[in-house]
């Protein structure tokens, strides 16, 4: 789900479908918009020497989509092993339950509403099915369940919505909150500064190989956009509908019921801050 289409000074993205990684093959679901860019990525994660595979977000309800999924880990001698969601939104987990009963495998994810199965999934935990290893970092801000998993071995991070290929992301109040979104993102940054993570693999949009440049980025995206919101409110734009057509004005209107949802963040945030 995304506010904006790529951005003057954002770093560029890469591979948009296939092998993105020794680990990690997607396969793009059909489902493009100005909310979803390309479509949803769905990732196929797996030890290059393994025949078992793990799946973030199979994405929608598209039977289509969801028996490519199997039908590329099977093509590179792999079974479908585990499903993981980065978040509920209907474009990442909606085809879930159906995939789950495709593959036979359970669902993880944080929110146990969406979980199949008894395992819940959150901080500290650490995917080994099949040798490969994926840390869970819990990321919220563009919704409260929000997960990003890093995959060490490839120096990669899947990131879900909470950083896209292109574009930058809904905090989507009231679920998604700016503060714990800014924390999330000072949280990926430092995989980038301290754990060697270069590349982003997000929920849409293609790969980035700077990640720590689009992290950075993303940071100072917000701290302008907050200060943007901040001016508007002094200047007597009040609602939230009014600071959307004064800051977003260069942002296609389509995307403007995405945009109030983030501002709606902002004004919580400098609210909560004391700054309006
Ligand atoms: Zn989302």
């Amino acid at each position: 789900m995304t506010d904006a289409a790529a951005l003057p000074g954002q770093p560029r993205g890469g591979v948009l479908s296939g092998r993105a990684t020794a680990r990690a093959v997607n396969v793009l679901a059909p489902n493009p918009s100005a909310m979803t860019l390309d479509g949803t990525n769905t990732w196929i994660v797996s030890e290059p020497d393994s025949d078992l595979a793990v799946v973030v977000d199979p994405g929608p309800l598209d039977d289509v989509h969801l028996r490519a999924v199997i039908d590329t880990a099977e093509k590179a001698g792999k079974r479908v092993a585990l499903t993981l969601l980065t978040h509920g939104h209907p474009d990442h987990a909606e085809g879930a339950a159906r995939f789950a009963e495709l593959t036979r495998t359970k669902v993880r994810a944080l929110d146990p509403a969406l979980r199949l199965g008894d395992e819940g999934l959150g901080a500290g935990d650490v995917i080994t099915t099949g040798g490969v290893e994926m840390r869970v970092v819990p990321t919220p801000g563009h919704t409260a369940d929000s997960l990003c998993f890093h995959l060490p071995a490839d120096q990669a991070v899947l990131t879900g919505d909470t950083v896209l290929g292109r574009g930058t992301t809904v905090v989507a109040h009231p679920d998604g909150r700016l503060g714990d979104y800014l924390d999330s993102l000072r949280r990926l940054r430092s995989l980038t500064v301290d754990d060697g993570v270069r590349l982003v693999l997000p929920g849409h949009g293609p790969v980035l190989d700077d990640a720590q440049g689009a992290i950075e980025f993303y940071l100072a995206h917000r701290a302008s956009r907050l200060a943007q919101v901040e001016t508007a409110v002094e200047n007597g734009h009040v609602s939230a509908s009014e600071v959307v057509a004064h800051v977003y004005a260069d942002v296609d209107r389509s995307l403007w019921p995405a945009a109030e949802l983030s501002v709606r963040a902002q004004l919580a945030y400098l609210r909560e801050h004391g700054l309006i």
